[in-house]
């Protein structure tokens, strides 16, 4: 879809939406569905408060969040049009994704076919790699931070915002997901952009599997299997997902297989021609 006519620095106000129905919930504020008066544009309107931003001291995170989502333009990550702020409530103007958050996609699908997952890792991928070029690390990518437009475009979304963890609360772990941790930053080590390559690995065997491979009981069990990369593979898996998997959960970094070589990978590239000539 081509930009809608909400750009262009102009400065938004709440009266220049209708506000309908909550698409979610958190500990901040909602996402509303709305529609911009004059052009009728579809948006998901998020909204924060204030107050509890100031509680967690999370002002100037989110000011800086904001403006890295804003500068991005890639297909696969969700637009932010703009924000905008009233003495109560920060206001931030999305892209509307149709579907809904792939989380709840696989809660309630339980796991992805194979061409789909490839699809979605193909897409996710691309868009990280964008991101990658232009120095920014995603650092949290988990199908929390994956929405899916009403024609199944992928989505990345939650630049970085430490907020997300705080501001959904959807998985048990005590300070939200271990999951999708790679070992360097769950060590507390210098990491670079390659703990985006080991969470599209993590994110690619849940999307086959339905769970992600090092959940275990206790949060001291996932970390220790993290720490190793220690997983193991459902036998019903393809060999060319286990070659991708494989070579992105690499415990080093600098030795995980490449985003562009995920997006060219024979496995990727079959299983999401399948999808995407099924979808025609
Ligand atoms: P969040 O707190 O940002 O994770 O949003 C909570 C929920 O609101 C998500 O799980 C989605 O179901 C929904 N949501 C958030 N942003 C959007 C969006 N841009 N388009 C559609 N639904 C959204």
């Amino acid at each position: 879809m081509a930009c809608p006519p909400l750009v262009n620095g102009r400065i938004w106000t709440l009266n220049d939406f209708e506000v309908g129905r909550a698409l979610g919930r958190g500990k901040f504020g909602s996402v509303f569905l709305a529609r911009e008066r004059d052009s009728k544009y579809i948006v998901a309107l998020k909204v924060l408060f204030k107050n509890q931003l100031e509680k967690h001291n999370l002002e100037t995170q989110l000011k800086r969040e904001i403006e890295i989502q804003y500068h991005l333009r890639h297909d696969n990550i969700l637009r932010l049009f703009g924000y905008f702020h009233d003495s109560t409530r920060v206001y931030i103007v999305l892209e509307y994704a149709g579907r809904g958050c792939v989380y709840d996609l696989l809660k309630k699908e339980k796991k992805f076919s194979a061409p789909r997952s490839a699809s979605y890792i193909k897409q996710v991928a691309d868009a990280l790699h964008y991101c990658h070029q232009k120095k920014v690390i995603h650092r949290d990518i988990k199908p929390e931070n994956l929405l899916v437009t009403a024609d199944d475009k992928v989505k990345l979304a939650d630049f970085g915002w430490r907020l997300s963890d705080l501001f959904t609360f959807r998985r048990s772990t005590v300070c939200g997901t271990l999951d999708y941790i790679c070992p360097e930053m769950l060590e507390n080590r210098v990491h670079n952009y390659t703990v985006d390559n080991w969470s599209v690995g993590v994110l690619l065997y849940e999307f086959l599997c339905g769970e992600p491979p090092f959940v275990m009981e206790g949060p001291s069990d996932t970390m220790e299997r993290i720490r190793k990369a220690q997983y193991k593979f459902p036998g019903s898996l393809p060999d060319g997902a286990r070659d991708v998997i494989t070579k992105l959960l690499h415990k080093e970094g600098n030795k995980r297989l490449p985003l562009p070589d995920v997006i060219t990978h024979e496995w990727i590239v079959s299983e999401s021609n399948k999808y995407e000539a099924a979808s025609k």
